[in-house]
């Protein structure tokens, strides 16, 4: 069969078929000095808080945001308490709110999909670890047959313009307009200060055949945790997604049932 050629008549040219040059992948960012942490001292920072004082507990409401302040080395544990749900992630320096978290370069310092002992990266030109991922509950879901995982730093987090483009709807109920409305009225801060999350417990991938995003329902459950540790003194926020535990597609109606709550505590160290 012939191959097709591109018509591009408005160039004056016709661009045949080309074969290209194959070459074997090579990871850009193959772990750099800095992304790599020890596990031991880690765990130690881990254990220290957790066996210390707890400073703050709160319950970020189904389909709300909520914020709350960590000193460097604090952990944080956030739980999936009464049922499957996922949750979308900001971090800020807490002395300078200009300085956030990186989604993009996290990515490719790691990986689509964090993992225990990955770290969450600041905005150029501070390029700082922000915190250190050290437990999840579900770490042996690993990579499933479809390439899909958890905990990802693809998704921008869900917002009602992307929504009313797929929909024609307007609508107010997104982790967007959640965290854009904690981050208000809780600390002074406006929509332009919220950027692209962590996607905790949120089961995503992307399609072999076309290269696009896609999602699962999330496997956590009632019990289920992460946690991790800040690496400077930090302003968070969390938004209990309103597309609750995922497992209805983006545009149709969520029911009620489908969105839970998360539960945060802070740890820290006497
Ligand atoms: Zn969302």
């Amino acid at each position: 069969m012939a191959s097709p050629t591109v018509p591009a008549p408005w160039c004056g040219r016709d661009f045949k078929p080309r074969s290209f040059d194959k070459h074997t992948p090579v990871v850009c960012y193959d772990k750099p000095r800095a992304s790599v942490v020890s596990h031991k001292e880690y765990d130690d920072k881990r254990f220290l808080a957790i066996t210390g004082e707890t400073v703050q507990t709160l319950v970020v409401p189904k389909r709300e945001a909520r914020t709350w302040t960590m000193q460097e080395g604090d952990l944080c544990r956030i739980t999936v308490h009464e049922g499957s749900q996922v949750g979308d992630l900001n971090f800020w320096n807490l002395e300078n709110t200009q300085e956030r978290f990186y989604s993009g370069k996290t990515r490719q310092l790691h990986s689509s999909h964090l993992k225990m002992y990955d770290r969450l990266w600041s905005c150029l030109p501070h390029l700082r670890p922000m915190a250190t991922f050290v437990f999840d509950s579900l770490a042996n879901y690993g990579i499933d047959e479809d390439g899909a995982s958890l905990h990802d730093v693809i998704g921008t987090r869900c917002d009602d313009y992307t929504y009313k483009l797929i929909t024609g709807q307007d609508r107010v109920g997104s982790c967007h307009s959640s965290l854009v409305k904690a981050v208000a009225e809780e600390r002074g801060l406006t929509e332009q200060d919220v950027h692209d999350v962590w996607n905790i417990f949120m089961c995503t991938g992307f399609t072999k055949d076309t290269q696009q995003y896609f999602c699962k329902p999330s496997p956590a459950r009632k019990g289920d945790f992460i946690e991790f540790v800040a690496d400077m003194n930090l302003l968070v926020a969390l938004s209990a997604c309103p597309q609750g535990d995922v497992s209805i597609p983006v545009g149709a109606e969520v029911p009620d049932e489908k969105c839970h709550p998360l539960k945060v505590e802070v740890f820290r160290k006497k």
